[in-house]
C-alpha cells in the first residue's frame, strides 16, 4: 500500500473522499490552508463548552453552570442538562454515572484509521455495558444515517477495549430539545462497516489522479477556489445558487486571499488529549508542588520490564508517574510521526482528602 504522507484515515476523511476525491486531495493530502465556516466553527465551540462542562463534572461531581457559553447558548446547555437529568436517574451509584471517558482519540495502526470519540459512559451499571455518545449539532437525521461512523468507532474502542466493550450507541442532537437515540449495537453492521472501510483506503492508496466529482456540493466545497472545475460547478449549480442566494464571487474571493496569507506559513495543527496521571501512589515526590499548567517531561522507558510502552512522568527531573498505558500506545505512535508532545498538569484533585490526582493535558503538535 502507498501512504501517501503521514495521512490518518478517519470517517470524515473517508466521507470527504466518496463525495471528491479531488477535494480530499487538495485538504488531506495537500494541506491547503482553508476557511473554517460559521457553521463548524460553532460545531466545535458547542464541542469544547460540552467536554469542559463534563471534565468539570467528573472532578466536583456536579454540574457547574456558570460559564460564559452558558450566556450564549441557554438553549443547548438546557437540551444538555435535560438529557443529563433523564441519565443520571438511571444510576444507583451515582460515581459510575460522573465515570466518563471524553474526546479521546484512538489509532489503529493496522489500518492506519484514527477517530475521535466524544464520550464513552456506562448505561447504568457496569454488566450493561459501555454507551458510546456521539454529539450533533447539525439537523436531527435518523440513526441509521449515523451507523457508519458508529460502527467505525465502535470497532476501534473495542478493538483496543477487549475487556470493557461497548455495547450502545447513542446520538445526541443536542441543538433540539429531547432529540436522541440509544440503541443496542449490532455487530454484523460493524463487521461489514469494516470490510468496507478496507476497500475505502484501498480505492484511496491505488488512486493517482484524484478526479474531481461535481455536485452542489461544490457551491459549499471550501477547496473551491483552487478547484480547476468551479467555473463548471458554478455554470451547473446556478439554481442552486440562487436558491441559496450565494455570493460566489465573494466567497472565492475570500477563500483565495485567506489561501494566500496561510501558505508558506505556519499550518501546524494540534490536538489535545486529556487524561490522568497513573502511578502516583508509587512516587515519594510531594505531588502539591505541580501547580496548574506546569510542564511535565515525558521519557519514554523503552526499556521497561512490565511495559515497553511506558512513558514515565517527570516534574523538575523527579519521576512523578506514568501516562495511562492505553495513551502511551498513541503517544508512541505519535512521537515516531514526529509529532511534538507537551504535557501540561491541567487540574490538581482531591487536595482535601489526602489523595492528590493529577489530570493532564497532552498536545501533539504536527
Ligand atoms: S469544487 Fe467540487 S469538484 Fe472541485 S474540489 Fe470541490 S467538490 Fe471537488
Amino acid at each position: 500500500m502507498k501512504r501517501t504522507n503521514d495521512l490518518w484515515y478517519s470517517f470524515s476523511n473517508l466521507e470527504k473522499y466518496k463525495q471528491c476525491p479531488r477535494a480530499f486531495k487538495y485538504i488531506y493530502v495537500d494541506r491547503e490552508p482553508v476557511l473554517e465556516n460559521e457553521w463548524s466553527k460553532q460545531g466545535s465551540e458547542i464541542h469544547n463548552f460540552l467536554e469542559q462542562i463534563l471534565k468539570e463534572a467528573i472532578v466536583s461531581k456536579s454540574f457547574s453552570l456558570s460559564t460564559e457559553f452558558a450566556n450564549k447558548y441557554p438553549e443547548i446547555l438546557d437540551n444538555f442538562l435535560n438529557l443529563e437529568s433523564k441519565r443520571i436517574k438511571r444510576f444507583k451509584d451515582k460515581d459510575l454515572y460522573f465515570e466518563n471517558e471524553l474526546e479521546q482519540k484512538i489509532y489503529d495502526e493496522e489500518l492506519h484509521l484514527v477517530c475521535k470519540i466524544d464520550r464513552v459512559y456506562y448505561l447504568f451499571d457496569k454488566d450493561n455495558g459501555k454507551v458510546l455518545l456521539d454529539y450533533k449539532t447539525g439537523k436531527v437525521k435518523d440513526i441509521q444515517d449515523n451507523y457508519p461512523q458508529l460502527a467505525l468507532y465502535t470497532y476501534m474502542y473495542n478493538k483496543k477495549n477487549p475487556l470493557n466493550t461497548i455495547k450502545w450507541w447513542e446520538i445526541d442532537y443536542i441543538k433540539e430539545k429531547d432529540k436522541y437515540f440509544l440503541e443496542e449495537i449490532d455487530n454484523k453492521l460493524i463487521e461489514a462497516r469494516i470490510k468496507e472501510v478496507k476497500e475505502e483506503i484501498e480505492t484511496i492508496e491505488k488512486d493517482n489522479t484524484y478526479d474531481c466529482k461535481l455536485s452542489p456540493l461544490c457551491l459549499w466545497c471550501p477547496v473551491i477556489h483552487i478547484c480547476p472545475m468551479k467555473q463548471q460547478a458554478i455554470n451547473k449549480f446556478k439554481s442552486t445558487i440562487e436558491k441559496h442566494k450565494l455570493d460566489m464571487d465573494k466567497i472565492i474571493k475570500e477563500a483565495t486571499e485567506y489561501r494566500e496569507l496561510k501558505k508558506g506559513k505556519d499550518t501546524k495543527k494540534e490536538l489535545v488529549v486529556y487524561s490522568k496521571l497513573a502511578g502516583t501512589t508509587f512516587t515519594s515526590y510531594n505531588l502539591l508542588l505541580i501547580k496548574v499548567g506546569d510542564t511535565l517531561q515525558l521519557v519514554r522507558e523503552k526499556d521497561n520490564k512490565y511495559d515497553p510502552n511506558a512513558i514515565a512522568v517527570y516534574h523538575n527531573n523527579n519521576k512523578v508517574g506514568y501516562i495511562k498505558k492505553e495513551l502511551a500506545v498513541d503517544l508512541h505512535i505519535a512521537l515516531d510521526n514526529n509529532y511534538e508532545v507537551i504535557c501540561n498538569a491541567e487540574n490538581i484533585t482531591g487536595q482535601n482528602k489526602g489523595n492528590i490526582g493529577i489530570n493532564i493535558k497532552i498536545t501533539l503538535i504536527k
